[in-house]
């Protein structure tokens, strides 16, 4: 471990993912003075990078380059700390010392909370995939027999929140949680800029924040809050209030 921070854990199945769909929530805990370390799972070089694959001559040694620098300049402006896997996509598919790996990130960062994607999305069988991937390597590591880094521990039972599918109707997903990105937004703006991605895309999700914002400000009566970013839990809240 870096130091004695406490860890926010994103796993991101592709390496764009995590900008748009939690970019502010990142910012947000680095802001805090928490450790938010960003997993990739793959670069999405063959189902997220049209823009790339439109240049004359790409390769696919090359997309994943773009899309690494790309992704790492965006977590910097968050200021994250982001790792790749290099698991493939379309689809994704884990090595066992891939998923030895993500136990590793749990048992040695013994993350706080943890981040990642719906349970469903009938537009990219990835994301799911992803959520199946984090949810195992929460459990595994948890395990005492499991044979990776550290030592497992059932303490060890840090929230898992899913965030925001680019269509969320059709993933089943419930905005149980309306995070206040406010204080963060013009960072989230800014690392979605960086993503050199499709302006169309940073209009859609800017729209989505001031969208959550309103409904914030509707579930709360906090009239100050401008922006959010919806979640969804797995696990129970636990909690001696019911507040
Ligand atoms: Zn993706």
């Amino acid at each position: 471990m870096a130091d004695d921070k406490k860890t926010v854990l994103v796993i991101s199945a592709h390496a764009a993912d995590f900008v748009w769909r939690a970019g502010g929530a990142i910012a947000l805990y680095a802001d805090r003075g928490y450790r938010v370390r960003i997993v990739c799972l793959s670069f999405g070089e063959r189902g997220e990078s049209e823009r790339l694959w439109k240049i004359p001559g790409m390769t696919v040694e090359k997309v994943k380059e773009d899309r690494c620098t790309e992704s790492t300049r965006a977590a910097q402006i968050l200021g994250a700390e982001i790792r790749f896997f290099d698991m493939g996509d379309y689809p994704i598919v884990p090595k066992e010392e891939d998923t030895v790996e993500l136990v590793n990130e749990f048992r040695l960062n013994k993350p706080v909370i943890v981040l990642t994607h719906s349970f469903e999305d009938p537009y990219n069988m990835d994301h799911p995939l992803a959520n199946d991937l984090t949810l195992k390597a929460r459990v595994y590591a948890q395990a005492s027999g499991y044979p990776a880094k550290g030592k497992g521990s059932q303490d060890d039972a840090p929230p898992v929140f899913i965030f925001e599918p680019h269509q969320p109707e059709q993933c089943n997903f419930k905005p149980q949680v309306l995070l206040d990105i406010t204080p963060a937004w013009e960072r989230k703006l800014e690392a979605m800029k960086s993503m050199a991605a499709q302006e169309h895309l940073v209009r859609y999700y800017t729209g989505l924040g001031e969208r959550r914002g309103v409904q914030a400000v509707r579930n709360s009566g906090k009239r100050h809050i401008k922006y959010a970013e919806a979640f969804q839990r797995i696990y129970p809240q636990v909690t001696n209030e019911l507040a």
